[in-house]
């Protein structure tokens, strides 16, 4: 009796010492670039610190099984609907979740949610010291204290309709801000809500994009992971899968953004990266025309629409590539060609409102 009872405590403890490990990680299959590894990174959530609805470790659980490589909590500093409950510091989040970050595999990056009216509205500051300078009257003061700790701000939501209801605008404040070094990057996607205008003022303005999930209830409310979806996140272009590496990255603009089916970035950025998922091979050839075989390896899809072209090079209107699959496409020859360029707009790699990636296959 005592040794079976000895058996089960010893059971119970070796259990509830290792209790993640039987979490399975999905991986993001999406490809590195030439010098760099991309990180799939979601910078903007709330925990029960602020006005979310989980425990701080629960987002690292999250970003574990979604295979993400890096997070931030951001609760707000101005909003804390828990407090009654949940008085805390504004550093205490990250400091319960540091240690299971670490042991993960996660990167947990320090950050806040400066909170403001419009204008300037809601920023997170990441790359912290400290949070609680950024409890303030004055905003100017919250973003002040940011930058003197060197953060990385970038503006959120800039078109949430609570805080701008008839159009999107980029205000004075926020020019000031941009002056100051105060605005870093704009959120391009943000949940479930794209802005043509900050993809717009991010090229113009040389500020880097983010797509963050801001997700506030546990992740499965949002996202229907059983039917593929994925949370909206950054993919970053870093030298070194590090802080330090994302940080150095982030300063020079190497992102891009998954959102829902669309990937949104700079085309330089863009055509590599596009490149890099698929694998074109030419299977045959005569005086008819040409089969090509197309190997999308990622999980991403991509939308191909004709362009202009020669019309004596007969090709599909529209194409889909689909995930992890091999595509065979044959291409005709008219009027005695041999050859030509196949253009088309991959219609859900966005470079620029209502601009998909322009991209050419040499025949
Ligand atoms: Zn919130
Ligand atoms: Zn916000």
């Amino acid at each position: 009796m005592m040794m079976k009872k000895s058996i089960i405590c010893a059971f119970l403890i070796l259990v509830g010492l290792q209790p993640s490990l039987a979490q399975q990680r999905n991986e993001i299959k999406v490809p590195d670039l030439d010098g760099y590894k991309t990180l799939k990174c979601d910078f903007h959530m709330h925990t029960v610190f602020s006005d979310g609805l989980v425990w701080p470790t629960v987002r690292v659980d999250e970003a574990y099984r979604e295979g993400l490589d890096a997070i931030a909590l951001t609760e707000h500093i101005e909003y804390q609907p828990h407090k009654k409950d949940i008085n805390a510091d504004h550093n205490r989040s990250y400091e319960i979740c540091k240690k299971k970050a670490s042991d993960m595999g996660i990167l947990l990056v320090k950050g806040s949610e400066i909170t403001r009216p419009m204008a300037p509205g809601h920023s997170n500051a990441i790359f912290l010291q400290d949070s609680n300078p950024l409890d303030t009257k004055d905003y100017k003061d919250a973003y002040k204290a940011a930058k003197e700790q060197k953060a990385f701000i970038f503006w959120n939501h800039p078109g949430w309709d609570r805080q701008q209801p008839d159009s999107t605008k980029w205000w004075p404040e926020h020019t000031e801000l941009y002056n100051n070094g105060c605005i870093n990057g704009i959120e391009v996607a943000n949940g479930d809500v794209y802005s043509p205008e900050a993809l717009k003022w991010c090229i113009e303005k040389k500020l880097t994009m983010l797509g963050t999930s801001d997700i506030h209830e546990p992740i499965q409310t949002d996202y229907d992971f059983a039917k593929g979806e994925h949370r909206t996140m950054t993919f970053v272009f870093a030298k070194e899968r590090s802080l330090d590496g994302i940080r150095e990255a982030l300063d020079n603009r190497r992102t891009l953004v998954w959102y829902a089916d669309m990937v949104i970035g700079q085309e330089e950025l863009m055509k590599p990266f596009f490149e890099k998922c698929i694998d074109i091979k030419e299977i045959n050839r005569d005086e008819k025309g040409v089969t090509l075989s197309i190997m999308n390896n990622s999980d991403l899809i991509f939308k191909l629409h004709k362009t202009e072209h020669n019309p004596s090079l007969v090709y599909f209107r529209d194409y889909t590539l689909k995930p992890h699959t091999k595509h065979t496409i044959k291409i005709l020859f008219n009027d005695g060609i041999k050859g030509g360029d196949m253009n088309f707009e991959i219609t859900n790699l966005i470079t620029y409102p209502e601009k998909g990636l322009n991209y050419t296959i040499k025949l």
